[in-house]
C-alpha cells in the first residue's frame, strides 16, 4: 500500500513490470543505469508531486535486488526551513552591520573629528546597535523555547496582577501617543503556567497593539474564563490587518510592512514566540481584523489551566 501511495505502483497490474518502466524519472533513469547504489537517490514521488522520496537499492538474495523506499518530505521541509531561517538572520542583521561600519569607516578616515560632528551619527548607531541586541535576545527567546521541555517551571501565576505592570509598561511605550488602555481582568482568576513565558507573550500583544494604533487610539485587555476556556484578549482599533496576510503572521519574520514594523522596533519574531509560548501552555492564538478598523489577538488555553482564587480557598 506504501508502494503504491508513494511510487504510484499498482498491485497485481504491475507485478513484473520493469521499476524503470513505472518509475519514469529521468535522474532515477540514469541512476538505475550507472548501477552505483552506494548512495541514495532522493526524487519527487511520482504520485504525490509534493512529496520526497529517498530510493536506496541494496543486493538481495543472490541475484536479485531490493529497493527500500523512504517519505522524506518532512527532512526536506525541516532543512528548507533552515535555510532560509539562516539567509533571513543574515538579512536582518546586514543592514545595521553595513550602517555601524560605514559610520566607524568615515569616522576613521577624519582628520580631527569634532566631538559635535560625531555626535548626530552616534544617535543612529546606537539604534542600529539597539536593533541588533533586540533581534539576538529575540532568537535567543525562540531558541529556548525550542529546547527547554514544557511544563519545566510551572507555577501558579498571579495574572491579574502581572497585568497591572504590563498595562503600565503599554502606557510607557505609548508615551506622547497617548493611547487609551482600557481592561476587563477577573481579578480572581489565577494560571498554571510559566510566569516568564506568560509575560513575554502578553507583553508582545500589547506592545504590537500599541505599535499599530495611531496615536489616541483605543486598547483593550480581557482577562476572563467562560465554558470555552480561559482567555486573554488584546483588541486595538488600530491599522488592521488584510485577511490575506492572517494565516502567516505568526512565521518567523512574516510582516505585513517591514519598514513600519522596524521603524517601530519589531524583529519580526514577536508573534512567532507568542505561538510558540501558547503552545507550550496547551493554548492556541486567534487573530481577528479588519483593515482600517483594527484587530483582536487572543490567547486561548484549557479550562483546566484556570485556578480561582475563591475556589482554591474553599478548597
Ligand atoms: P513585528 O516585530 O514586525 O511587530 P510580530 O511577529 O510581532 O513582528 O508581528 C508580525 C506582523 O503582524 C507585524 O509586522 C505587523 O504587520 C502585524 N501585526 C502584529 N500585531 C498587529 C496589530 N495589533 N495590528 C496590526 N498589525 C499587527
Amino acid at each position: 500500500r506504501r508502494a503504491e501511495r508513494l511510487l504510484g505502483l499498482r498491485w497485481p497490474r504491475d507485478t513484473g513490470v520493469r521499476i524503470s518502466n513505472l518509475v519514469r524519472n529521468p535522474d532515477f533513469a540514469a541512476y538505475l543505469n550507472k548501477g552505483d547504489f552506494s548512495e541514495s537517490l532522493d526524487i519527487p514521488s511520482p504520485n504525490i508531486p509534493e512529496c520526497t522520496v529517498s530510493a536506496q537499492i541494496i543486493p538481495f538474495g543472490s541475484s536479485q535486488k531490493l529497493m527500500i523506499c523512504r517519505d522524506i518530505t518532512h527532512f526536506v521541509h525541516l532543512e528548507e526551513m533552515r535555510r532560509h531561517f539562516v539567509a533571513d538572520v543574515s538579512h536582518e542583521l546586514r543592514t545595521p552591520i553595513t550602517v555601524l561600519s560605514g559610520f566607524l569607516e568615515t569616522f576613521l578616515d577624519m582628520k580631527n573629528p569634532k566631538i559635535g560632528e560625531l555626535q548626530k551619527h552616534l544617535g543612529t548607531m546606537q539604534d542600529q546597535a539597539l536593533r541588533m541586541q533586540r533581534l539576538v535576545d529575540d532568537l535567543l527567546t525562540l531558541s529556548k523555547l525550542e529546547t527547554s521541555p514544557p511544563h519545566l517551571h510551572e507555577e501558579i501565576v498571579d495574572v491579574p496582577a502581572l497585568l497591572i505592570s504590563l498595562k503600565e509598561l503599554g502606557q510607557i511605550l505609548s508615551g506622547e501617543q497617548k493611547h487609551d488602555i482600557t481592561w476587563d481582568v477577573d481579578r480572581t482568576l489565577k494560571f498554571r503556567g510559566n510566569k516568564e513565558e506568560l509575560r513575554s507573550a502578553f507583553s508582545n500583544l500589547i506592545n504590537n497593539a500599541v505599535r499599530y494604533t495611531p496615536a489616541g487610539g483605543h486598547i483593550h485587555l480581557t482577562w476572563a474564563m467562560d465554558d470555552a476556556g480561559v482567555r486573554f484578549a488584546v483588541s486595538d482599533n488600530g491599522e488592521g490587518i488584510a485577511p490575506q496576510h492572517l494565516p502567516y503572521l505568526t512565521q518567523r519574520f512574516y510582516r505585513v510592512d517591514s519598514g513600519r514594523s522596524r521603524a517601530t522596533g519589531g524583529t519580526g519574531l514577536g508573534l512567532s514566540i507568542v505561538k510558540h509560548i501558547l503552545l507550550r501552555h496547551e493554548g492556541r492564538l486567534q487573530i481577528e481584523s479588519n483593515l482600517g478598523k483594527g484587530s483582536t489577538f487572543t490567547c486561548l488555553f484549557p479550562v483546566n489551566r484556570a485556578v480561582h482564587l475563591v475556589k482554591s480557598a474553599a478548597h
